[in-house]
C-alpha cells in the first residue's frame, strides 16, 4: 500500500475563530490582503468581521465579491487580474464552495498565501486541493498539492445565516463526501477513519442542525470539515458523477448532490435504510427535472468522468446510468 496525504499547514476550527483571520495573515506575511467573496456575503455581517480582524492587525485590504455560483473559469481570471492591480499579497476566500475554489486557484496562479474560511457547512473546499470550475460551461476538477490552503479557518457561528435550503444541501454534500471517500477505490486507512467520523457526525447532527440547534451546526461543521480532509485524499464516487450533468445544467453542487445521493447509495448498496431517509430530505429542495433534459445526453456525460467512475465500488454501465436518470425523470415529474 502507498499514499500521500495532503492537508492545510493550520486548520483552526470553534466558534468565533473568524477573530483569527488578521491574526493569521499577519503570520503569513500578509500586508495588503485580498478578500475574495460573493455579492450575496456583502449584506451578511462575516465580512464585516474578518475585515475588523485585519484592521486590528494594521493590514489594509481590498474586497472582490464578484464569484458567481457555479463558477467560470473566467471568475478565477477577474479576480488574479484585480488582486495583481491591487498589489495583494494574500488571499482570503470567505464563502461557499464556488468562492473558495475560484480564491484557492487565483492565489495558486498568483503564486500567494491563502486562508479559507467557509460560510456553509459542505464542500469541504477550504481543506482539499482541488477547484472546480466550469470551463466552456462544463464542470472541471483542478487537482494539484498547490492549490492547498496555507490556513483553514472553519467557525460554524459563520453556518448560522444560512437559509434552510442551503444548509439543507450543503450538508447533504459533505454526507456525499462522507460515504464516497469512504467506499472510494482510490480510498486509505487516514481518509477511511476520517471519513467514518465525518459520517457519523452529519448523520446525527443533520435533522437537529436544520431545526437550529446551535450544538448540532457546530458538530456538522465539523464533519463537514473532517469530510473534506477525507475527501480531498482519496476522491468521490457515484454521486458527485451522477450530480454534474445536473449542475452543468445550472443546479448549484449541494442541491444536485443531495437530489443524487440517495440513488447512488441505492444503486452502491450502501445504506439503503438511510438512502429512503435521504431521499424524503432531498425532497425539501424543490427540484424538479426539467422537460428539456435529455436522460441519454446526461448518461452519455456522466460515462465520460472516468474520475469518479473510476472510484466507484462498483462497476457502472451507461445502461445503469441511463435507468437512474430515468427513475430520477419518473420521480421528480410526478411530484
Ligand atoms: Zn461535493
Amino acid at each position: 500500500m502507498s499514499f500521500s496525504f495532503i492537508l492545510p499547514q493550520k486548520i483552526i476550527f470553534g466558534r468565533g475563530s473568524i477573530e483569527s483571520i488578521g491574526e493569521e495573515a499577519k503570520r503569513l506575511g500578509g500586508r495588503r490582503v485580498f478578500i475574495v467573496t460573493s455579492p450575496g456575503m456583502v449584506q451578511r455581517p462575516h465580512l464585516k468581521q474578518a475585515a475588523d480582524s485585519l484592521k486590528k492587525h494594521k493590514m489594509r485590504f481590498d474586497v472582490f465579491s464578484e464569484v458567481t455560483p457555479e463558477p467560470p473559469i473566467e471568475d478565477v481570471y477577474r479576480c488574479f487580474a484585480v488582486a495583481r492591480k491591487k498589489g495583494s499579497d494574500l488571499l482570503v476566500g470567505l464563502g461557499g464552495g464556488s468562492v473558495m475554489d475560484v480564491a484557492k486557484k487565483a492565489a495558486a496562479d498568483l503564486s500567494l498565501p491563502r486562508i479559507m474560511v467557509p460560510t456553509t457547512a459542505g464542500t469541504g473546499s477550504e481543506v482539499t486541493h482541488e477547484s472546480v470550475l466550469k470551463v466552456d460551461g462544463k464542470k472541471k476538477a483542478f487537482v494539484e498539492a498547490g492549490l492547498t490552503a496555507d490556513v483553514a479557518i472553519v467557525d460554524p457561528n459563520l453556518c448560522q445565516t444560512m437559509s434552510k435550503r442551503l444548509a439543507t444541501s450543503s450538508a447533504m454534500d459533505a454526507l456525499a463526501h462522507a460515504v464516497e471517500c469512504h467506499e472510494s477505490r482510490k480510498s486509505n486507512p487516514i481518509a477511511r477513519t476520517l471519513a467514518l467520523e465525518a459520517y457519523n457526525l452529519v448523520k446525527d447532527n443533520l435533522m437537529q442542525a436544520l431545526k437550529g440547534d446551535t450544538q448540532a451546526m457546530v458538530n456538522l461543521s465539523l464533519g463537514s470539515l473532517i469530510a473534506g480532509m477525507a475527501f480531498g485524499n482519496s476522491g468521490t464516487t457515484l454521486g458527485h458523477a451522477l450530480s454534474y450533468p445536473l449542475s452543468n445544467r445550472g443546479m448549484p453542487h449541494g442541491e444536485a448532490v443531495a437530489v443524487t445521493l440517495p440513488y447512488a447509495l441505492d444503486f452502491n448498496g450502501s445504506d439503503p435504510a438511510f438512502a429512503r431517509k435521504l431521499q424524503k430530505l432531498a425532497r425539501t429542495i424543490e427540484f424538479r427535472w426539467n422537460p428539456g433534459w435529455d436522460a441519454r445526453e446526461m448518461a452519455t456525460e456522466v460515462m465520460q468522468d472516468e474520475r469518479h467512475l473510476g472510484n466507484n465500488p462498483v462497476e457502472v454501465t451507461f445502461e445503469d446510468v441511463l435507468a437512474i436518470f430515468e427513475k430520477m425523470k419518473n420521480e421528480f415529474h410526478k411530484r
